[in-house]
């Protein structure tokens, strides 16, 4: 089996850097990604990371608390640009040579976000890890893993979770819950299936990006997912009917 996607944006929550800490981030667990991303620019697969924040803070819940709902989101965004710094740190002590944009400027620290540069970057080997969001709030980071995807023309989004995919039922409450290999985005919309939002399957459906739904904690799994391993559920792309 050889490499499926050329170019992929990997979307990873601030929870998965946090591993079983309920807080912050392990630096353990940033390690073994680390590792796992390191393994596939090594093939020549050109890779983009979105990190979000969850670890450290979100807006929606702040919000909740009684919090201006704009300053949470510009908060929660900055967070992310915590997470960003953290795997470049990780990455670049595997001699993977990285930069980091971000959609608020803090040149101090990172690139600002520009396309052009950042595909130019994806084409040199360089993992772009993308900071602050979309920059905007009342947004995700998953609607900007579907926004930076399409801008950066990326084959496919493999968005990291915590089980092996999609399934018709909770496979921790019901054994005989039944995994998707595929699924269209109109499926998963009307379903209200919580792969990610549903402003950004919209966003990945209108593109035609593929998302592949797998565990992250399955050492090797991202190396799979590109030579083209069914290690997950694939949302859209070629399963796509309409
Ligand atoms: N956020 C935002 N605009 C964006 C992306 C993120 O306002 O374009 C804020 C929002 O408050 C969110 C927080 O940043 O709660 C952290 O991002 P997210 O919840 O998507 O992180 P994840 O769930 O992936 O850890």
């Amino acid at each position: 089996m050889g490499i499926v996607y050329q170019r992929i944006l990997l979307k990873l929550s601030g929870e998965a850097l946090m591993g079983d800490l309920g807080y912050g981030i392990d630096p353990a667990v940033v390690q073994e990604i680390a590792e796992e991303i390191a393994d596939v620019v090594a093939t020549g697969v050109q890779v983009a990371v979105v990190v979000g924040g969850g670890n450290i803070f979100r807006g929606l819940k702040a919000a909740a608390g009684g919090m201006d709902r704009a300053t949470g989101d510009y908060i929660g965004m900055i967070a992310t640009v915590m997470n960003a710094m953290t795997l470049q740190d990780a990455l670049e002590r595997k001699s993977v040579p990285t930069r980091v944009q971000t959609a608020i400027a803090m040149q101090e620290v990172a690139e600002p976000y520009i396309r052009r540069r950042a595909i130019r970057h994806l084409e040199k080997g360089r993992v772009v890890i993308f900071g602050a969001g979309s920059g905007n709030p009342f947004f995700t980071t998953d609607t900007t893993a579907a926004l930076r995807a399409a801008e950066i023309d990326a084959n496919v989004i493999f968005k990291a979770t915590k089980v092996d995919g999609i399934y018709d039922s909770d496979p921790v409450l019901n054994p005989n819950a039944r995994r998707f290999q595929t699924l269209t985005y109109s499926h998963v919309l009307m379903h209200d299936l919580r792969v990610m939002d549903s402003t950004a399957i919209a966003l990945c459906k209108e593109n035609n990006i593929p998302i592949m739904v797998f565990d992250l904690s399955v050492r090797g799994n991202i190396h799979r997912a590109v030579m083209g391993e069914p290690v997950g559920t694939v949302v859209g792309g070629s399963c796509e009917v309409s």
